[in-house]
């Protein structure tokens, strides 16, 4: 199923909390030494969020090679969210994320959708007209541009279905406890209803590689032959927004030498909102340390 040869990383996304909109779970949590068998039965469509990073690319072959085995990889569908431009034209993601996630799918033969939220043209037009940028108690980048989004495609395959009651939908994402505590402690599988009556659909969060390590997620990838983005060979640690409020001061300071450009019009969108891209750190002073 999957395609060699493969040109191994010089370097260890937001895979982004997608499905925050949902209720509590249903289904009892595991730890990640323990990772949950997902239902496939149970379900009749799972989606996989594909950024583009690695994590998504692991996420893929897992979810995939599971439901091969399980003859349902049928039911298989990759999602890419579509972030927009700036004002001024530069992607939000990183050039060529997408077209790495639609290799993903075409590597595994399953159907490939790109989506963008119906009620932002970009990420960029919903931070300017949020005023502040995104932090980590504000997250409505990843609730507009990411969750919304899924949901609205999972909706999308629900009517495609013509199931005559709610669709009940995987929706796997490439989170992994190593990443962060928080990351940790989330369950491998959520069951989920919709906020609202739930009754238009059914979703259960899965995330199949929560237990892996990075060079697990690495050792993945050279393994099955899946592509990787270029950012990793350039230095990237992850595959995010290519300006990230949440990200790494050092994975800025590369992501603003290989995007100056990019960076000169946060830069301007900084001073323009009178906050600071970073709580520790500017943009400019990304920018500076970046030229020096
Ligand atoms: S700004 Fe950061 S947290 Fe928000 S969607 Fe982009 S990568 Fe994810």
């Amino acid at each position: 199923m999957t395609n060699k040869p493969f040109t191994p990383p010089c370097a260890t996304g937001c895979a982004a909390a997608q499905l925050e909109l949902f209720a509590p779970p249903a289904v009892p949590a595991k730890s990640p030494a323990e990772p949950a068998e997902f239902d496939f039965d149970a379900h009749d469509v799972v989606v996989i969020g594909d950024s583009g990073g690695k994590d998504s690319g692991s996420t893929v072959h897992e979810v995939c090679t599971q439901a091969d085995k399980a003859g349902q990889l049928h039911k298989v569908r990759i999602l890419h969210c579509d972030l927009g431009t700036t004002e001024r034209g530069h992607l939000v993601e990183w050039p060529g994320a997408l077209e790495v996630a639609r290799a993903h799918a075409k590597q595994y033969g399953v159907p490939f959708a790109v989506r963008r939220s119906k009620l932002w043209e970009s990420l960029w037009q919903r931070i300017r007209a949020h005023g502040n940028w995104p932090g980590h108690f504000a997250r409505y980048c990843t609730s507009d541009t990411k969750t919304a989004v899924g949901r609205d495609y999972v909706d999308e395959v629900g009517a495609e279905l013509r199931l005559g009651r709610p669709v009940r939908a995987g929706y796997a994402m490439g989170m992994r406890a190593e990443e962060s505590p928080a990351r940790a402690r989330k369950p491998v599988l959520e069951r989920h209803r919709m906020s609202g009556k739930g009754t238009l659909r059914v979703v259960t969060t899965w995330l199949p590689v929560h237990h892996l390590s990075t060079d697990q997620v690495w050792k993945a990838h050279r393994d099955n032959g899946i592509k990787h983005h270029e950012a990793y060979d350039q230095g990237m640690r992850r595959l995010s927004c290519r300006a990230c409020p949440l990200a790494h001061t050092d994975d800025l300071v590369r992501s603003a030498q290989l995007n100056p450009e990019l960076f000169e019009e946060y830069a301007q969108a900084e001073t323009d909102m009178g906050h600071q891209f970073k709580k520790s750190i500017s943009l400019r002073e990304i920018i500076e340390r970046a030229r020096s």
